[in-house]
């Protein structure tokens, strides 16, 4: 699942991007409203967290683009600016949720899984297609009588597939969804992972559809 994250505060920005990435998502950091911004034209995003005070082009101006772009984008506010004023604001102008600095990273996830939820985006408590299920807040897999907690990057990846049950994702497909765009991708990358999921829950938890990728069976 791929975040937008957009903070000009480089120990905050470094902090957040670390917590999402250990909890499995792919993020891109940006650090004005203008990046964030050109981002969001090239890349399609699960969930965006912004900061308001920002270089370049101000929070509020970067929500109004957001949403103005006709298709949902759920959006989190993480800012300083605690006035009522400033939450109603952000509210008004369609965040999904206002998170307050200081705050804990393990709060940040929870209100991005309540929102994720709401959407509809693959996170809802317990992800599963009959035989696979996947918790999104402790990243427990279990499959048929096996049952392992998987990595970050497992996790990341095995999301992306019971998101869609039935369809065949692409390794590209893949590595979007696991994968940040300042990170170093392997060729094996994706192969790598697919075959450490493989060896917790059992080979015939992901099904491989030779020279087109690999996929989940849906629920019968
Ligand atoms: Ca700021």
């Amino acid at each position: 699942m791929r975040v937008l994250l957009i903070e000009d505060d480089i120990m905050i920005g470094a902090a957040v991007e670390q917590g999402l990435k250990d909890a499995g998502y792919a993020v891109d950091w940006v650090r004005d409203g203008e990046a964030a911004i050109n981002a969001v034209q090239g890349e399609a995003y699960e969930i965006v967290l912004l900061d308001l005070g920002l270089p370049k082009a101000d929070g509020r101006e970067v929500l109004r683009y957001l949403r103005g772009l006709g298709r949902r984008l759920p959006v989190i506010i993480v800012t300083a600016r605690d006035s009522v004023d400033d939450r109603i604001d952000g509210l008004d102008l369609g965040a999904d949720d206002y998170l307050v600095k200081p705050f804990e990273i393990r709060e940040l996830l929870a209100r991005m899984r309540a929102v994720l939820r709401r959407e509809g985006s693959g996170s809802a408590p317990l992800l599963s297609n009959g035989k696979l299920s996947l918790d999104p807040a402790t990243h427990q897999a279990c499959f048929l009588d096996k049952s392992a907690p998987l990595s970050a990057r497992e996790f990341a990846l095995l999301q992306a597939l019971l998101a869609r049950p039935g369809t065949i994702l692409s390794r590209s497909e893949l590595e979007r969804q696991v994968y940040g765009w300042n990170e170093e991708v392997e060729s094996n990358a994706i192969e790598f992972l697919i075959h450490a999921v493989r060896r917790k829950l059992g080979s015939d938890a992901i099904r491989n559809v030779r020279g087109v990728g690999w996929m989940v069976e849906r629920a019968s």
